[in-house]
């Protein structure tokens, strides 16, 4: 039997399917829409037989189901082997799966034990029109380059993608496909993890790249008290306030807060980088952003040339006068 078909890991979690295996289910329709094969979503998880109709409606043709009541939390152990058995029997060419913390513990132990390859962190994917082969792109070096990687000679051909790189398709809920069961049969032997209890974190969750608004601030904001600035503007546009890893290194402003390769992939409707130089790991973040205001002291930085509207000045200058421009028109 040979390799056919794109099929995507959907991650749910308390039966809520996350945004990244949407947006995946998207990325693998165009993809199977290419090579003229079916899109699989493959969810495992306990009673979840519910959720497959809104895999259809993203995009799905199938809609593979494990449903045991080991898998209801994510547990390494059962899910890998859960996955693998899934991919052996739908012998996908393809098999996405999203860069969270899920995807990647799971994705390198399925390829693995598949004997096949994987590509981290794809910020685009295509199929090579003469040979059909998948090819997956991200940043190497440090950012530096993007390098595009083949997997020629082993099947699956494996990637994962950040949440927020690709997108999903519009909801259709006229869209009809087929919804299977598969038996993994696992064992309470294959469980070798006991939870005990699951703790939230209590702390207001903020989510940069839901953000319609995002407020940026790298390095030439001088000091942590001049977050402030940024904080009145996003206030006025009703914002979320993000930055460069200058700031995020400098303890300015949180992790979760930070853009660009090593942080979030963002996409608002309006980004302000506020000074903030523009390096290739800040931009592959941003890019794809709306509309990008750059503001910089320095005419030259890189930052401009991704920008929609450059201001060169002082941001402590700019912003506030900004702000207040804003206040004055909401009169
Ligand atoms: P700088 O480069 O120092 O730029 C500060 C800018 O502020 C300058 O352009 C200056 O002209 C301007 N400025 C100064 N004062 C003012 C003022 N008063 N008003 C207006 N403008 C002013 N970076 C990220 O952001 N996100 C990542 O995810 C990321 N991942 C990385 C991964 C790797 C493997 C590596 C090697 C690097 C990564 N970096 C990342 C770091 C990146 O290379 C840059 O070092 C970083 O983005 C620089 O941050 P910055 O623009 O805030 O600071």
């Amino acid at each position: 039997m040979e390799y056919k078909g794109v099929l995507v890991f959907i991650e749910q979690r308390n039966k809520e399917v996350q945004k990244v295996s949407l947006e995946l289910l998207g990325k693998g329709r165009e993809l199977a829409d290419k090579l003229g094969v079916d899109l699989t979503a493959a969810v495992l998880g306990y009673d979840i037989e519910n959720i497959s109709d809104e895999l259809i409606h993203y995009g799905a043709d199938k809609v593979v189901i494990v449903d045991d009541k080991r898998l209801k939390y994510y547990i390494t152990e059962p899910y890998t082997k859960a996955l693998k058995k899934v991919i052996d029997n739908e012998m996908p060419e393809i098999v996405l799966i999203g860069a969270t913390s899920i995807g990647r513990d799971i994705g390198p132990r399925v390829s693995a034990r598949i004997h096949t390859g994987l590509t981290a962190d794809c910020t685009s994917l295509d199929i090579d029109e003469e040979n059909k082969n998948l090819l997956m792109t991200r940043p190497a070096f440090g950012g530096n380059i993007m390098a595009t990687i083949v997997c020629p000679e082993h099947r699956p051909q494996m990637a994962t993608v950040r949440p927020g790189v690709m997108q999903k398709i519009q909801k259709d809920i006229n869209r009809v496909g087929n919804i299977e069961f598969f038996d993994v049969n696992l064992s309470d032997n294959d469980v070798n993890v006991e939870i005990l209890e699951i703790v939230k974190e209590e702390k207001k969750k903020i989510n940069i790249e839901d953000a319609k608004v995002l407020i940026s601030g790298g390095r030439g904001i001088g000091n942590k008290e001049n977050i402030s600035i940024l904080k009145e503007l996003s206030n006025e546009l009703k914002g979320e306030v993000s930055g460069s890893r200058a700031v995020v290194d400098e303890g300015w402003i949180k992790k979760d807060r930070q853009v660009g390769q090593t942080g979030k992939t963002v996409r608002p409707d309006l980004y302000f980088a506020c000074g903030i130089s523009g390096a290739i790991q800040h931009i592959a973040g941003m890019e794809d952003s709306e509309f990008i205001v750059a503001i910089n002291k320095n005419k030259e930085a890189p930052i401009f040339e991704v920008a929609d509207l450059g201001i060169v000045g002082d941001l402590k200058k700019v912003i506030p006068a900004l702000v207040e421009e804003i206040r004055v028109s909401k009169l």
